[in-house]
């Protein structure tokens, strides 16, 4: 049993423990991973990102029937 920060919060916590005693997140000691804001950030953007692209490209082939940048 050893003690390490939260990847979240950076308190103190076993490496047992199944979830963070300061902040609450699962797995406070996996090591490896990007940040729960990272995972978030991601997340939106692949949410939010590709539907605009698609919308853009969508009205640009819509404004030049006969191609693309034409
Ligand atoms: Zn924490």
């Amino acid at each position: 049993m050893a003690l390490k920060p939260c990847f979240e919060c950076k308190g103190v916590v076993s490496t047992e423990a199944n979830s963070c005693p300061h902040c609450g997140a699962s797995n406070p000691t996996r090591s490896g991973l990007r940040p729960a804001w990272v995972e978030k950030l991601i997340t939106v953007v692949l949410l939010v990102g590709w539907p605009l692209f698609i919308i853009a490209f969508l009205i640009q082939v819509s404004h030049n029937p006969n191609g693309f940048y034409h």
